[in-house]
């Protein structure tokens, strides 16, 4: 019989698959000796079962009854009994942390008899009568499902009617007046009691959870994290505590480190008389750690200590949610916390030097994700002139210009729009995720750093200030004031997360400081920066970046094509270049030079363009293999889509149509466009490209091959020391390579001999056809090299165009599961990635010593890194701005 139910005494922070964190961190705590409140965990193999089949396995029934009666024979009390109940508290609790995602209900085991017990067990009648009123409203919005403002209401009532506006002054009778009117509300809203059987009680709670996992919102914030779907929750059952009594009790949620600068020290919010979820939902306004130790110093040295305790056994940093029950402390959460990217990169940093981690862990502890969010541009220092708004507490850093928008949904819309929005809310709530998703920051007017808004803006890396306190929002008229200022839903705000300052209107931006660094050096970058915290993150970033480097197998090389987008990659660090695309060199002006080529009648018209275009090929290479001298630089011949180098045919038609009707034909535009009805294609993606139009199309190939050889010759001859290699497009076949090939050698050994230099440069092609791959073996006898065309390879392996399939179905395959993310994004490792590693074998079989690397967009995609390092590639190559991302991820994928 298989096992749901575990003891907090069983497990330990290894089994978060079976246990969720929340609940192998219980069980670890609990195994440290640390106080928390005992319980049992359901397991997410509980849930997954449930999944299967709609229906709570029968075994889970008789486990929970054994685990309940277990917990009740340890405390010497019984779940919902008369007089000293026991009460407990049901909360999901996942592998991955989705904060605020799925349910949670307090207070299990209360009902009309059992309220007593726990009046006469406290010795306070209004706070039991409090955590009755607390269950029934959780009960009701959470199990049956009611709205949750009917609750609401009838509490602002209960208020109106005796003249108070805080919770705090309802008395004992108020609140057992409302117990009565929402056991009302449960009756008429879904036509049931409020059950008074705790073990129903329970029963339906854990369900609840259970469910809480599919929904939309849940769903949602999984497919943004790239969670599976079929992981499953766990359910935590939980011998209550209580922070709701009185002024020697409270609720908090500690950091070890600041999650968002990354300064040590102790970082939390406390609020006193308060349970549950009142903190993390931000809806008052909350104390530090330091009032704590004001407030109750003995309890703040016994958390102090665990936090110490957990921060060295976890070695890294840890959030905790804790409770102090009449002064004695109880821990009920703890985990490795989310942080922002510069907190990650500082706080791995001060873990290498405090000898807790090594640098190979401080590495794996960052992301190429974290690392770009570093590259973004921050507010100018200087922003003088822009009129504040508002300063609050900085909760997720980055800069963020939008309009205002007040409605998650409609922050949604307009973002749908292309429209940048900072979505303004009182405080958030899980229900607002797609909108904070939308947005490009968000601001609230409530709520502290561990507030919900504050805890997923981090997770996600959007800009964040909360707590907002003199933002008066008025969603009516859709306007927002403070100071005296108001803004209407539409205009332009500016959020600094780093600051927490709120400008009206744009504020100009300047480069942040770590793309200083990587673009002129520590120096600078240290010269600039505006405080030692920044210093301190420049200085994190370069020891990580530099270890990343010196561990790293796989080299990083750059898609660059242009002398200046070279620069600027070799100066991020690019070791190479990986692929030039030499057609984009024949946009613009020079169109018309390679339609002429194409689109030529005769030897000697095709002669004379391809002679205009030798010197300007010839002069971009020189200047390209200048700015790489010493590196490789892969130049790929070229693959046009012919579509985007030919004119438009129905423009052209059209043209010649109206010409005709007029009476008066240019005999050009008869000729082209007879040449281009001739060439036109249904399916140019797959049509007369890349290798196919070098050989259909006589010399221009060998056009592109001699500029090249003349440009190392000059570079050679101006003391340069060039590295190039020729790489061919969309070879299928070896025979196309072999005769490219030779017509290159050929054009090699007569450069040379004209210059005098030998001239032996690399010939190799690219891997974007399934067929390629699958014969890669044959191919690999003609290559000396293989870059794979991961762009194509996933477009001919799966069959979609690339240039339509995003956003003709992927958001529905992506809904519907079939996809986890964009296969042109990531790459497919069972398909596409099966074929690269194929073609990696088959050539190396062939050719012991063949060089191997990607050049499509994944070689800049971190999980796509990870693959190319297993699957044995020499180098990836990505665009110049995600070479220092690159070089971090096979850093990472190498530790
Ligand atoms: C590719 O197909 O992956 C590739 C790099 O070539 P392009 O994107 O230019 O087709
Ligand atoms: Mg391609």
């Amino acid at each position: 019989m298989a096992r749901y139910v575990r003891d907090f005494s069983e497990g330990d922070k290894d089994q978060k698959d079976l246990l969720g964190g929340k609940g192998a961190n219980l069980a670890e705590m609990t195994r440290l000796g640390l106080p928390v409140p005992p319980g049992f965990t359901i397991t997410t193999e509980a849930c997954r079962a449930y999944m299967r089949t709609g229906e709570v396995p029968p075994e889970l029934r008789v486990e929970v009854t054994m685990a309940v009666r277990h917990l009740e024979d340890t405390l010497g009390r019984r779940l919902g009994d008369f007089h000293e109940p026991l009460l407990v508290s049901v909360r999901s609790g996942a592998k991955f942390s989705m904060p605020g995602m799925m349910e949670t209900v307090l207070n299990v085991g209360l009902n009309d008899a059992s309220v007593q017990g726990l009046a006469s067990l406290s010795g306070d009648e209004r706070f039991a009568w409090d955590s009755y009123r607390r269950l029934v409203q959780m009960f009701g919005r959470t199990v049956l499902g009611i709205d949750a403002d009917l609750f609401a209401d009838a509490l602002d009532k209960a208020k109106a009617a005796r003249g108070v506006s805080a919770d705090v002054d309802l008395d004992a009778a108020d609140l057992r007046g409302l117990v009565d009117t929402y056991k009302q509300i449960v009756r008429d809203e879904s036509g049931r009691e409020f059950p008074q059987h705790p073990r129903e009680q329970l029963d339906l709670a854990i369900v609840a959870v259970l469910d809480s996992w599919g929904t939309e919102r849940a769903r949602l914030y999984r497919r943004k994290e790239r969670i599976p779907d079929d992981l499953g929750t766990a359910v935590n059952v939980c011998t209550m505590v209580f922070g709701n009594l009185g002024p020697t009790s409270g609720t908090g949620v500690a950091f070890t480190r600041d999650p968002a600068t990354g300064r040590t020290g102790d970082y939390g919010d406390y609020l006193v008389n308060a349970q549950g979820e009142d903190v993390v939902a931000g809806i008052r306004n909350t104390l530090s750690l330091a009032d704590l130790e004001g407030v109750d110093p003995a309890a703040y040295a016994e958390l102090r200590q665990a936090m110490r305790r957990l921060e060295t056994h976890y070695r890294d940093l840890c959030d905790i949610e804790f409770t102090i029950e009449r002064g004695k402390l109880w821990m009920l959460q703890t985990r490795v916390g989310k942080r922002t990217a510069p907190a990650a990169f500082r706080i791995a940093c001060q873990l290498v030097d405090e000898h807790l981690i090594t640098m190979d862990e401080a590495l794996a502890r960052v992301s190429g994700a974290q690392l770009s969010q570093l590259l973004f541009p921050q507010f100018a220092a200087d922003v003088a002139g822009a009129e504040l708004l508002t300063r609050a507490m900085p909760a997720s850093p980055g800069a963020a210009v939008g309009q205002v928008v007040l409605d998650p949904a409609r922050a949604e819309e307009w973002a749908a729009q292309g429209r940048d929005v900072v979505l303004v809310r009182r405080e958030t709530n899980p229900d607002d995720l797609g909108g904070m998703i939308a947005a490009v920051g968000v601001l609230t007017a409530r709520g502290g750093k561990t507030s919900h808004a504050a805890v997923v803006a981090r997770g996600m890396g959007r800009t964040c200030v909360v707590g907002a306190e003199e933002l008066v929002i008025d969603t009516e008229a859709g306007t927002v004031t403070a100071r005296g200022r108001t803004v209407h839903e539409g205009d332009v705000v500016a959020l600094d997360g780093t600051t927490g300052e709120v400008f009206v209107g744009d504020v100009p931006v300047v480069p942040s400081p770590v793309s200083r660094y990587l673009e002129d050096g520590l120096d600078v970058a240290l010269a600039e920066a505006a405080d030692e915290e920044t210093r301190d993150l420049v200085r994190a970033v370069d020891r990580i970046l530099t270890h990343a480097d010196t561990v790293r197998r796989l080299r990083v090389h750059a898609n660059a094509d242009t002398a200046a987008d070279a620069g600027r990659a070799r100066r991020l660090g690019a070791q190479g270049i990986g692929l030039c695309r030499t057609e984009h060199m024949f946009l613009g002006e020079r169109r018309v030079l390679v339609e002429r080529v194409v689109l030529a009648s005769d030897d000697a018209g095709r002669q004379a363009a391809l002679d205009a275009l030798l010197p300007l090929q010839r002069a971009d290479f020189v200047e390209l293999l200048e700015a790489m001298d010493g590196l490789p630089t892969t130049i790929r011949l070229i693959d046009p889509p012919l579509h985007e180098f030919l004119p438009d045919l129905t423009a052209l038609s059209v043209k010649v149509a109206v010409d005709r009707e007029r009476g008066h034909v240019d005999p050009d535009d008869e000729r082209l466009l007879a040449a281009v009805e001739r060439m036109h294609e249904a399916n140019p993606m797959l049509g007369l490209r890349g290798v196919r139009l070098g050989l259909v199309v006589p010399g221009l190939f060998d056009l592109q091959v001699r500029a090249i050889c003349e440009a190392v010759a000059d570079r050679i001859a101006a003391g340069g020391s060039p590295h190039a290699e020729v790489m061919v497009p969309l070879v299928g076949s070896v025979q196309e390579l072999r005769i490219v090939r030779e017509r290159a050698l050929a054009t090699m050994a007569q450069v040379g001999a004209d210059r005098g230099v030998p001239l032996t440069l690399p010939v190799g092609c690219m891997i974007e056809l399934p067929r390629a791959a699958l014969t890669a073996g044959r191919i690999a006898e003609e290559a000396e090299f293989f870059s794979f065309g991961t762009n194509d390879l996933t477009q001919t392996t799966w069959g979609f165009s690339r240039d339509d399939v995003e956003g003709a179905f992927f958001a529905q395959y992506t809904a519907n599961g079939v996809l986890a993310v964009s296969p042109f994004e990531t790459i497919d490792v069972r398909g596409v990635g099966r074929l690269v590693e194929v073609a990696v074998a088959e050539g190396r079989a062939t050719r012991p010593g063949i060089g191997l690397g990607v050049c499509g967009e994944h070689g800049g995609d971190p999980e796509s890194i990870r693959f190319f390092h297993g699957a044995g590639l020499d180098y990836v190559s990505c665009s110049p701005f995600r070479v220092p991302i690159a070089r971090l991820e096979a850093g990472r994928a190498a530790v």
